[in-house]
């Protein structure tokens, strides 16, 4: 079915169209094809999308059509937010973001498109919306602080998207999320998307949406994923060569490496390089065109190596993806969940490997008792790790902790992902 049968308005189709093409869009996604026609009549939707899916899409081109037309009261110097997006992380506000603006580009108004999420100065956010904002995406925190401001309001917010519900619960957003949604008007179109629907998400969903429009995007994946999962003890510095070795030896013909930081992609793409493996970068930082054309090599197999951070990776559709490679570890099991999904697609089989060094060793035991999975440990001839963990002083038996000092699991992911993160510059 093409962009043109999904009932947008014959007046706006010609800009959205434009725009999509620009962005290389020729056809919908099955989820755009199933929430488009839905959500332009205004009905509640409940979208069950993996990452991936195409869903930014999904829920913004017919919001842009429906802010186009009903365009704010005219005379107004102040833009009411009548559109507000919540998501779970910085990473994905940016991104929403920028989607927006771009779906938004050759409409005949322009929508004001304010992007906020903490750990980064409120002024400039606060200052932004001095002028109101007819979109706002935000992570749940910061945009509570801004209304605690009087930096906006929700009081003409028509519409409400829940974007990676499940990752807003699981980031422990809950309280926040309960706190927004009594500042919104209980007349409203809601639009719900999540990967997966555990109880919680499912009673979130139930409260929340009216006579929904359930979207299930089948995927052969979530049923029978064929999916072999290994994990190989390695020293944190020596990752890049064996990396290197794996390619090599074990024929892999594209590998989508995951990351930490922007940085660590940087950095590791750049060793490849240096021996003669075409290796890439791949992260928010990069502009969209860099993007794109990374993802066309990757596709034709110009480039074997991608090196990406999680969020950017998002953006990596790419059906037949044999090997996917976590040279640091996923900060949660959900995380690991969606990597090691990128690969096994449609039926085919695929791999996913984890470096797994002395200090991630319990981080990366935390996410197999999560997923309720063993992996057997196994090392490389030539690689075999010899890094020991150094004695924790507060901990100098290893017992686990003195009673009453005995760090979280979140402070343990915590400490694992910070070693990562370091490692990995280091590297
Ligand atoms: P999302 O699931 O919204 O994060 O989108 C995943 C990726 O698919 C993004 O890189 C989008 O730019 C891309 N995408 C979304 N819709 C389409 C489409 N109709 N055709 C081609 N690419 C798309």
């Amino acid at each position: 079915m093409p962009f043109s049968s999904l009932g947008f308005s014959p007046a706006l189709l010609p800009a959205l169209m434009r725009a999509m093409e620009e962005q290389g869009y020729l056809a919908p996604t099955a989820i755009q094809s199933a929430a488009i026609p839905a959500i332009l009549e205004g009905r509640d939707v409940l979208g069950s999308a993996q990452t991936g899916s195409g869903k930014t899409a999904a829920f913004s081109l017919p919001l842009l059509q429906q802010l186009v037309n009903a365009p704010a009261p005219a005379g107004r110097q102040h833009r009411p937010v009548r559109a507000l997006i919540l998501v779970p992380t910085r990473e994905l506000a940016a991104q929403v973001g920028e989607a927006i603006v771009g779906f938004a580009k050759y409409l005949p108004q322009h929508m004001k498109v304010a992007v906020v999420f903490g750990g980064v100065s409120i002024n400039p956010q606060m200052m932004n919306l001095r002028g109101g904002a007819d979109i706002v995406v935000a992570t749940p925190g910061r945009l509570l602080d801004l209304i605690d401001h009087n930096a906006l309001t929700l009081t003409n917010t028509g519409t409400l998207v829940l974007d990676e519900a499940d990752r807003l619960l699981d980031l422990g957003f809950g309280e926040e999320l309960n706190r927004i949604l009594a500042l919104l008007p209980t007349k409203r179109q809601t639009l719900f998307f999540s990967a997966t629907f555990p109880p919680a998400i499912e009673a979130l969903a139930s409260s929340l949406l009216r006579n929904p429009i359930r979207v299930e995007v089948a995927q052969v994946e979530q049923t029978a994923p064929d999916i072999t999962q290994r994990a190989i003890e390695v020293d944190a510095p020596r990752r890049t060569q064996l990396l290197r070795h794996l390619v090599q030896t074990e024929k892999w013909e594209r590998v989508l490496v995951f990351v930490a930081t922007k940085h660590a992609a940087e950095i590791v793409a750049d060793k490849l390089r240096k021996v003669d493996i075409e290796a890439e970068p791949f992260h928010g930082e990069l502009s969209q065109g860099k993007r794109t054309q990374v993802l066309q090599d990757f596709k034709i197999k110009a480039v074997q190596v991608v090196v990406a951070t999680d969020v950017a990776a998002r953006g990596i559709d790419i059906a037949q993806m044999p090997v996917v490679v976590n040279y640091d570890l996923p900060r949660s099991a959900t995380d690991y969940t969606h990597r090691i999904g990128r690969t096994g697609r449609a039926g085919d089989s695929g791999l996913a490997v984890s470096f797994v060094s002395a200090a991630t060793e319990a981080h990366f035991r935390l996410i197999e008792k999560r997923q309720g999975i063993k992996v057997a440990r196994e090392q490389v001839a030539g690689f075999e790790p010899v890094e020991v963990l150094p004695p924790n002083p507060a901990d100098p038996a290893g017992t686990g902790g003195i009673k009453g000092k005995r760090p979280s699991k979140k402070d343990k992911l915590r400490a694992a992902q910070g070693q990562t993160v370091e490692r990995a510059r280091d590297d």
